[in-house]
């Protein structure tokens, strides 16, 4: 498509599926060399062999830092540096209709995966752009990290941490260089959604009523996309954003600006 991103070696984590995915394809054409880093290894490699050149996959729990410090050097070993680190795994609370049924060890991983794994992505990164020249990190947060609201209340106080993480972060490492901003997506169909009702009797059902509940609270009509959010990260990833550090920018259809009622 371009060469926004033409010389730039990335990381992408989540990047097996929905918005990573999206993110790992709209880097490649913009002409970067990519690093699938996820989970999911039997997804990843399939991901990155269907992609071909210029990708890899490294399997990676983003909550542990030994982990992600291997990431970090198996990209610089494999592409010659690293210049974009896009800290986007994450995963939803379990949906439970009451707060009061959360239960201790959901709330854990929440903060270990959506928070810490971005604390870490950044650390390790950080560590690599500050010795070459800086670079562009860029964090995944929501649309929940910014508005209350009812359910997922742990994902959405690690989500907020995430902004606030990002703030002090781009503060924190700007005289090396480093830039830090976060993307706030909201009511993008992935596989999300189905991850989060797994665990209900009826998650086929839950699914459904959750993704028509995500369309009604949206002003613009058409369906938010994983590449709506990957065009975003392209910005933040690119020298075109070279002034802009510790923002957040939703790409939500207009959700967080209010509600789409006539009052
Ligand atoms: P997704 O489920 O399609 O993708 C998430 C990916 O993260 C998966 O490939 C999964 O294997 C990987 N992952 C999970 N835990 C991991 C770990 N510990 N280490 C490494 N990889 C791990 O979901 P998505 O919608 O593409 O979500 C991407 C990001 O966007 C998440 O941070 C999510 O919270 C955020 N988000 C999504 C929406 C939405 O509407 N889809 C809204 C707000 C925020």
């Amino acid at each position: 498509m371009g060469n926004e991103l033409s010389g730039k070696v990335a990381i992408v984590t989540g990047g097996a599926s929905g918005i990573g995915r999206a993110s790992v394809e709209r880097f490649l054409e913009e002409g970067a060399q990519v690093v699938i880093a996820d989970i999911n290894r039997e997804l990843g490699s399939t991901v990155a062999a269907a992609l071909g050149s210029g990708v890899e996959f490294k399997q990676t729990d983003v909550s542990a830092s030994g982990e992600v410090a291997d990431l970090v050097a198996f990209t610089v070993a494999r592409f010659g540096g690293l210049h974009i680190m896009f800290n986007n795994a994450g995963i939803p609370t379990a949906m439970r209709a009451n707060f009061l049924d959360d239960e201790l060890a959901d709330f854990h991983r929440i903060m270990e995966v959506d928070l810490l794994g971005v604390m870490l992505g950044t650390q390790h990164a950080a560590r690599h752009m500050a010795e070459n020249g800086g670079g562009s990190i860029i964090n995944t947060t929501s649309i929940g990290g910014i508005r209350a609201g009812t359910g997922e209340l742990s994902y959405r106080a690690a989500k907020a941490g995430v902004i606030h993480f990002t703030k002090c972060a781009a503060i924190d490492l700007a005289h090396h260089g480093i830039r830090v901003n976060s993307i706030a997506p909201g009511a993008i169909v992935t596989s999300i959604v189905s991850t989060a009702t797994a665990h209900l009797p009826d998650s086929a059902e839950a699914t459904r009523r959750l993704r028509e509940a995500m369309k009604s609270i949206r002003p613009l009509q058409q369906d938010g996309t994983a590449t709506d959010i990957a065009n975003a990260a392209v910005y933040y990833a690119s020298d075109r954003s070279s002034y802009v550090t510790g923002t957040v920018l939703p790409v939500d259809g207009g959700i967080v600006a209010g509600h789409a009622m006539n009052t």
